[in-house]
């Protein structure tokens, strides 16, 4: 069995034609299949929505969060409460095209675990959203490992296997993506064009992003943290010598005043240098703390039907 895993915020406009175009592609691959959908808390009527549907068709199932827990806390939730042979997270917003499941399908037959849908043209995200995202990987990538593979997002398929192990991973600062990488297995890319967003709005703002960038990074690198042993080495070896150059210049020329304008820099440069330093490790021990306390991920109101 296919299990559709579809993480639901205010989706209510999308979602009818979400579950026709789903339905009727998986239809024609002819493999028995369920479609979970987590409710992240929608504020408007998507959980009605939800309930009707799996009312009319036994194959749909909902996963009710008890509150807005966040795209990666919803996809852990219905990876948690799938049980299909195969999984396949896909956006509710049909921007991942569900046309292509059925080469995934296809591809995981052929004996790879890990199918990977690969967006080749992205002009559907705005040239900001393009831009930083290409940043994005470029540091992960040079910081942290596993690498993770560029312009990949949630839409994938992934073996039970892979699903088991992930279910071992239960740290509450979740970025999905490194997760899905770290775990490994025998992997392939399929190609895809981006389409914009069918209606409603992205829930992605710019902040959410970045927060999820800062997410990705410190919970994959410690390269952030180390890094100031180096920059304060290299800082500190300047700071001597010139401290020497101006000690034997005061030997030989005797004491003047000038140095006002540089005695500034240097403070304010020094200054900016260490709230940055603290500012990273607060990210760090921010995060051990929330780790620390071992909450679940996500709460679940209800499981429909049942
Ligand atoms: N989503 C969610 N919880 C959230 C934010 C988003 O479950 O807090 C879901 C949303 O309903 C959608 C998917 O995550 O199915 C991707 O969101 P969106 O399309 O807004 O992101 P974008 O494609 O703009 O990056
Ligand atoms: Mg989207």
């Amino acid at each position: 069995m296919i299990s559709i895993l579809c993480p639901c915020y205010n989706e209510e406009e999308v979602l009818p034609s979400f579950f026709e175009r789903v339905i009727s592609v998986m239809e024609e691959i002819s493999e028995p299949f369920e479609i979970l959908c987590v409710n992240d808390g929608s504020k408007d009527n998507t959980l009605q929505v939800l309930k009707a549907k799996a009312d009319e068709d036994k194959r749909i199932k909902v996963i009710d969060l008890s509150r807005n827990f966040g795209k990666e806390a919803a996809l852990t939730a219905a990876l948690d409460y799938s049980s299909g042979d195969a999984v396949i997270p896909i956006d509710a917003d049909l921007q991942d095209p569900p046309e292509l499941i059925a080469t995934m399908i296809q591809k995981w037959h052929e004996g790879y675990e890990v199918v990977l849908a690969h967006r080749t043209d992205r002009s559907s995200d705005s040239w900001l959203k393009r831009t930083t995202a290409k940043m994005f990987y470029r540091v992960h990538n040079f910081i942290s490992t596993p690498r993770i593979p560029e312009n990949v997002g949630d839409f994938r398929l992934m073996d039970r296997c892979v699903v088991d192990a992930l279910g071992h991973l239960r740290e509450t600062n979740r970025f999905m993506k490194g997760l899905f990488a770290w775990a490994g297995f025998r992997t392939c890319l399929i190609d895809y064009r981006r389409e914009p967003r069918v209606s409603g709005t992205t829930k992605f703002s710019g902040w959410r992003l970045w927060k999820l960038a800062v997410e990705g990074i410190t919970s994959f690198s410690t390269t952030p943290l180390t890094l100031w042993f180096y920059v304060g080495g290299v800082i500190s070896s300047c700071a001597f010598l010139y401290g020497l150059y101006i000690f034997i210049r005061t030997l030989i020329q005797g004491v003047d005043v000038p140095g006002y304008a540089s005695l500034v820099c240097l403070i304010l440069f020094f200054g900016g240098l260490e709230l940055l330093g603290i500012g990273i490790l607060g990210e760090y021990v921010g995060r051990t703390y929330t780790e620390s306390k071992r909450r679940p991920v996500y709460i679940v109101r209800d499981v429909y039907p049942e």
